[in-house]
């Protein structure tokens, strides 16, 4: 319950921004994640069994612990960790070594997450990034509460820009038919609204002769397209 009311206040502040909201919320719950478990890193015997068993994180995640100012110490000791595990590990994983059945699970990702290219070639016997799973927890609750409180957020979705396109299919099939004709309707909206933007755009850098000024919606456009078919992607 209490995470519940958490996801819904945390959901609330982020849709009043522009960008998928589910997206925003799924950053700051990795970004909490990596950042308390790069201060506890030293301590916790659970983190080394985890680390052990995954191998540490995805390239994404790995790199994003180095971001955390004043957090390089602890980022090394979480990589020393899974550096040791690996190096235990290497015997297991070269007997182990199969070819992977590559075409099955380089079209289904697991766990929805958008990283982890390289997950298709990894054997199952390494568990799978702890922060995209964290992630991916967190897009699940994120997802039934935009879906349970639609009739208050659809409202500041739309003027948001709508949801991004992993994000929207994701929630779509979680949806019942009404809240997704709710969706599917701002969707659509925003993404024509994107569409024009484009074309002002396109436009106005044809023709070098234009007089009045690019709006900040076009000028932004090719930028906000990108985020809005893969995902927002934070920028440092
Ligand atoms: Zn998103
Ligand atoms: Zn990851």
């Amino acid at each position: 319950m209490a995470k519940e009311t958490a996801t819904y206040q945390q959901l609330q502040r982020i849709i009043a921004q522009p960008g998928c909201p589910l997206c925003g919320l799924v950053q700051q719950a990795a970004s909490t994640y990596l950042d308390t478990l790069l201060w506890e890193s030293s301590t916790d015997f659970n983190l080394q069994a985890m680390l052990t068993a995954s191998l540490g994180f995805c390239g994404r995640h790995s790199r994003q612990l180095l971001t955390f100012g004043g957090q390089r110490l602890a980022a090394a000791v979480v990589e020393r960790t899974t550096l040791l595990a690996a190096i235990r590990r290497l015997p297991e994983l070269t007997d182990t070594a199969e070819p992977p059945p590559v075409r099955f699970r380089l079209g289904r990702r697991k766990f929805g997450t958008q990283t982890q290219p390289d997950a298709a070639i990894l054997p199952d016997s390494i568990q799978p990034c702890p922060a995209c799973l964290r992630e991916a927890a967190e897009t699940a609750r994120g997802t039934e509460t935009l879906l349970k409180h639609l009739d208050e957020f659809s409202g500041p979705l739309r003027a948001a820009g709508g949801l991004c396109l992993p994000h929207f299919i994701q929630t779509t099939r979680a949806a019942p038919a009404p809240q997704r004709a709710v969706l599917l309707a701002i969707q659509q909206a925003v993404w024509q609204d994107l569409a024009g933007h484009l074309e002002e755009f396109i436009r106005k850098h044809m023709d070098h002769h234009h007089t009045d000024p690019i709006s900040d919606p076009a000028r932004l456009s090719v930028e906000r397209t990108i985020a809005a078919l893969t995902g927002e992607v934070p920028v440092r």
